[in-house]
């Protein structure tokens, strides 16, 4: 036990219910801590993490809808981390557990409302890769070189290959190997991965929390964080929320995503909050269109991921409600404002903030469109929407989850940098480790950190203003509905 939290009864309050807040809350209770509260400004009681109210056959009458990374229709599940073994461990783990709270839902163990026990949370429907050019990767090299140490070679299929191809048609991932035309690129597909649907994870794991015994407060003034309490010795001890309301806390953890950035400036020059954009076409009634983008005939694909401006695509099978989502990171943009202490921060800006966005840089959407043209023209006609989804990045990557120097009863839990859903199952086990004092093999990548000088980041953040990824600079696409005709590129 650490000396900020003395013992199981001890008060914590999590700020936020993402990804990372929710994991959190998990663990703490499965490890015995009883006296746990998540407070989240969203109301994810109501809206079920749903993006898009429309998307939804619930009536949720003037809630607006959810907006953070975590709220989306569905996120890559992968282990393929190229040289990073430690995250392709920790993955391996997590999709070992997915296959459990799959099995959860089966068996009727954790049913929440609205859900049954035909519904599964993680679909296995493997990841196609493809790069450009026909020499593969070093990422992918380095993939194979690791899946091979802990026995799972074959799970890392070479399409150019006739040998692994025919042993991933053998498996039943035939459909996978046939999805896309990549003779002229290179293309590795995973047999291990596939994706999870996103808002019906968190609703699943916020129930699990609550029916663990964490104490949810969601929604509204009476749970949006307003600032720290504070004792003479400095030591936070809780948090004040907008209505006025004191939650006294022996620690208290900030896992707001996007936001955290903002709230805990401490975090400058460790985290930034930076956008990816996302498209989702909808698929017209046609049964043919609707059979080919199922996720049992469909992989999950990412195209030229690592590969800068023009690349940085990724994209899914279709939801249950016909719409098949392509993400683009390969720009991050930023949204610089300047705060209350002068400083300028990137802060999220969405459909749902007060000053509302609809569209996505017009940049992102031409290489989406690009994609699309070559390798998915049955999409060229569907209607298009987009929006921003904001991650938290820090410079090198890593997560950040430590306790916040100089503040003692204050620890932050963030820098989801894009990979940080599929860790939803088990990211929380390190959280508490964290807080117990125990030491383990990811914990060292995740401490409080600055960028030595001199070094190079692996992600450049707080550039400000005067940075091209800022939306400022950015020309964006005219309207929140429109169709993709090419002749508009
Ligand atoms: C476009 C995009 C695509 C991604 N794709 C993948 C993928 O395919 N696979 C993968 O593994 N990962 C992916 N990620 C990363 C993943 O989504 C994130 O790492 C993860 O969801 C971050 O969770 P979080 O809890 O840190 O933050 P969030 O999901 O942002 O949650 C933070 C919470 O804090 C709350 N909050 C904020 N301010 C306050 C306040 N003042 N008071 C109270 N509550 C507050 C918010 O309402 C929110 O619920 C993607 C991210 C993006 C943006």
């Amino acid at each position: 036990m650490s000396p900020q939290v003395e013992s199981k009864s001890s008060s914590i309050v999590i700020v936020g219910a993402g990804v990372f807040g929710l994991s959190t809350a998990i663990h703490l209770a499965e490890r015995g801590y009883t006296n746990v509260t998540i407070l989240d400004k969203q109301s994810y009681q109501d809206s079920h993490y749903a993006y898009e109210k429309e998307r939804h056959t619930t009536d949720y009458g003037s809630l607006s809808c959810s907006h953070c990374s975590t709220a989306d229709i569905n996120k890559i599940i992968r282990a393929a981390y190229g040289s990073q073994f430690e995250y392709q461990t920790l993955a391996l783990d997590a999709i070992a557990k997915w296959k459990k709270w799959n099995e959860e839902l089966k068996t009727g163990k954790t049913v929440p409302p609205g859900f049954s026990t035909s519904d599964a949370l993680f679909v296995n429907n493997s990841t196609v890769t493809m790069t450009t050019g026909l020499e593969m990767d070093q990422f992918e090299k380095d993939t194979i070189r690791n899946m091979d140490r802990v026995g799972l070679r074959e799970t890392q299929v070479n399409l150019h290959n006739p040998q692994d191809v025919a042993r991933a048609r053998a498996k039943g991932f035939g459909f996978a190997v046939d999805a896309f035309s990549t003779s002229n690129i290179s293309s590795v597909l995973d047999t291990q991965s596939g994706f999870v649907y996103a808002d019906r994870a968190c609703h699943f794991a916020l129930h699990k929390a609550q029916k663990l015994g964490v104490k949810a407060i969601l929604g509204g003034s009476k749970s949006t964080f307003s600032h720290f309490l504070e004792n003479a010795d400095g030591k936070i001890t809780g948090v004040k929320t907008a209505d006025g309301v004191s939650h006294q806390a022996d620690l208290t953890i900030m896992a707001c995503g996007g936001w955290t950035p903002s709230l805990l400036t401490q975090l400058d020059n460790l985290c930034e909050t930076t956008a990816g954009s996302v498209a989702m076409f909808q698929l017209p009634q046609d049964k043919a269109l609707w059979d080919k983008f199922a996720p049992e005939n469909f992989p999950t694909w990412s195209y030229d991921i690592r590969r800068g401006k023009y690349g940085g695509l990724y994209g899914f099978a279709r939801d249950p409600n016909g719409v098949v989502k392509i993400g683009y990171r390969g720009t991050k943009f930023t949204n610089p404002q300047t705060q209350a202490d002068g400083a300028s921060r990137s802060v999220p800006v969405t459909r749902w903030t007060q000053e509302a966005i609809r569209q996505i840089p017009l940049m992102a959407s031409r290489v989406i469109k690009g994609f699309v043209r070559d390798y998915l023209p049955e999409l060229i006609d569907c209607e298009m929407t987009s929006r921003l989804c904001w991650y938290t990045d820090s410079y090198d990557n890593h997560f950040v989850i430590d306790f916040v120097p100089d503040h003692h009863g204050l620890m932050v839990a963030t820098g989801g940098s894009g990979h940080g859903f599929k860790f939803l199952p088990n990211l929380g086990e390190h959280v508490v480790d964290r807080i117990e004092g125990k030491k383990n093999d990811y914990l060292q990548y995740w401490n409080w950190r600055s960028l030595e000088k001199g070094a190079k980041p692996y992600n450049s953040i707080m550039e400000g203003v005067g940075s091209d990824r800022s939306l400022h600079h950015q020309a964006m696409t005219s309207l929140d509905r429109f169709a993709t005709q090419l002749s508009r590129l």
